[in-house]
């Protein structure tokens, strides 16, 4: 595995516990050699883990959109920095250029980005592994609600294959390292009957 796309909190959020682990993800990742591709932000958990990266001799690769976020956020210390037209090409190419996703807590712009990687994933786009730190049991209330949209029966049980969850970054990342996607059965139900 090369290199792992981090998506991450603009934030810090509200207990040390989050700059905490984001700080030992940037550890891990450094110590296996794996590089970081993420949004290319100095500011909350995206600019730790990027930090901490580079500050344990690793590599990060940042994506910005062209003149969507102000100047003083874009992280100048940056191994690596690609400016791309806008969202959407940013995505692809954080995409294209990882073997594997991980989304540390954050809020709406990290649940979007971890939700495409997934929807890609369950439709065989890709079948790179999704991981989740579930720090503080932040990814508690997703994994509830892939529950409800199966129990509901708008999901398969076999979604819940798509993505491994730890709290920790070390079993995290040797989970992912060994994932191999299952096959998946048809997601439509109707065309099964
Ligand atoms: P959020 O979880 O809402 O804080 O958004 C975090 C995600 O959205 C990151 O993974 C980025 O891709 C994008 N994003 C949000 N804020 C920024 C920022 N200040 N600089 C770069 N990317 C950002």
């Amino acid at each position: 595995m090369k290199r792992i796309c981090v998506y991450a909190g603009s934030n810090v959020g509200n207990s040390p516990e989050y700059a905490e682990k984001a700080k030992q993800l940037g550890e891990e990742l450094a110590s296996r050699g794996i590089e970081l591709v993420y949004g290319g932000s100095k500011i909350g958990l995206m600019g730790i883990l990027a930090d901490a990266v580079l500050a344990n001799g690793g590599k990060a690769i940042g994506i910005m959109p062209k003149g969507l976020f102000r100047g003083e956020m874009v992280h100048t210390g940056l191994s690596e920095f690609h400016e791309v037209g806008n969202m959407h090409e940013r995505k692809a190419l954080m995409a294209e250029m990882s073997d594997a996703f991980i989304a540390l807590p954050g809020g709406i712009g990290t649940f979007e980005e971890l939700f495409e990687m997934l929807s890609w994933s369950q439709l065989g786009i890709h079948q790179k592994p999704v991981g989740l730190l579930n720090v503080n049991q932040f990814y508690e209330p997703f994994y509830q609600m892939v529950d409800h949209a199966i129990t509901a029966g708008f999901a398969r049980e076999s979604n819940k294959q798509l993505f491994v969850m730890d709290d920790e970054p070390t079993p995290l990342v040797e989970a992912m390292v060994g994932y191999t996607r299952p096959e998946m059965e048809n997601k439509w139900k109707q065309l099964s009957e």
